[in-house]
């Protein structure tokens, strides 16, 4: 259930709504938008009365939802949203660039890639400090201390920190440090774990799972949301196929897809997406061209010696280019394609 609350509607008026879905023992969530505000209702296990709500005063319409998802789709807030880190955003007007390597390796590698990130302008850093590794026996991240490091860059650079969680126990120190909590693919289904991210208080980088349709994914970000941490972005980062010239397959028509259907901010990593630093450049670019809010881009000093994903890692002059180029095409494109 959808209510729709008139254009003059009071906060009075919002706030009695929330009451009665609250006393019915639903969970309510207001979602003020520029021209209306909607409430979502979910904890329902049946279908709600929507004679209940109908005729109290300020609300235009009460819908019965028949999507899968609720609170993600536009039917709820038909407007974008633009999820506030701090002083910067993602899903604004502006390319939002998250770059920086793959793991947090030392203290020295994670500087000299802040260095780039720096003059590119980026205003947000990635890197992990705990790495979902296919093999036990690979670099499994520098884990706490890995947060520290970033947590310097931050106090150093001004950068908003990106960096992943697997687990609860993780996702609480991550959020000791951090500034948007990343789930990875390999993860996108974990439903305790998405649960937990929506008790959080950052916003959450929700990557798409290694085979995980739209549905299953916008779900995923329905599970957090349901929770009440509204501030999720959604990040397409290759599927897996038949496919043998690249690590995944970047699924690019998946963010025209979302932006049909959802008011999530959406952004494109084509660095786990191609797996092979030739072509990280070009899909980038392309992702920018077909509408996404922002990049995932990974960056290292010294790709040759990474400990992890050294193949699809820039080189920091590529990547500064990069950064030039995706930021031509967006400021090429109309306010209207990018969504
Ligand atoms: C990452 O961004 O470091 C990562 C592990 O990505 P994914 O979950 O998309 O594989
Ligand atoms: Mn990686």
């Amino acid at each position: 259930m959808l209510i729709v609350m008139k254009v003059d509607a009071t906060e009075r008026e919002v706030a009695d709504v929330v009451s009665v879905i609250t006393e019915l023992g639903y969970r309510p969530h207001p979602m003020p938008g520029a021209q209306r505000t909607a409430i979502g209702v979910t904890g329902n296990q049946g279908a709600v009365d929507a004679s209940r709500f109908e005729n109290m005063p300020g609300v235009a319409e009460a819908i019965r939802v028949s999507k899968p998802y609720k609170l993600t789709s536009l039917d709820l807030r038909p407007e974008k949203t633009v999820v506030r880190v701090g002083d910067a955003k993602i899903g604004g007007d502006e390319l939002a660039i998250i770059a920086g390597p793959c793991a947090i390796e030392s203290r020295a590698q994670t500087l000299a890639v802040a260095e780039s990130v720096r003059r590119s302008g980026a205003r947000f850093f990635r890197g992990g400090a705990y790495k979902p590794r296919t093999s036990p026996y690979s670099f499994q991240g520098l884990g706490e201390e890995g947060l520290k490091i970033l947590a310097e860059v931050r106090d150093t650079y001004g950068f908003k920190i990106v960096t992943e969680a697997m687990d609860e126990h993780g996702l609480d120190v991550v959020e000791r440090y951090a500034d948007v909590i990343q789930l990875g693919a390999r993860n996108m289904q974990n439903f305790s774990l998405l649960r937990h991210a929506g008790r959080a208080r950052l916003p959450v980088l929700l990557k798409r799972g290694l085979a995980a349709t739209l549905d299953e994914w916008l779900l995923a970000a329905e599970y957090i949301m349901a929770e009440g941490n509204y501030n999720v972005i959604l990040c397409e980062r290759g599927i897996r196929t038949f496919a043998q010239h690249t690590r995944n397959t970047l699924d690019l028509s998946a963010i025209p897809a979302v932006r049909r259907i959802s008011h999530l901010p959406v952004i494109v990593d084509p660095s786990h997406g191609t797996g092979k630093n030739y072509m990280v450049t070009p899909l980038a670019r392309a992702g920018v061209a077909v509408g996404a809010d922002g990049l995932i881009v990974e960056v290292h000093d010294q790709p040759e010696r990474a400990l992890c994903d050294g193949a699809q890692a820039l080189t920091l002059p590529q990547y500064e280019q990069l950064v030039n180029e995706v930021r031509a095409i967006h400021n090429a494109m109309s306010p209207a394609a990018v969504g």
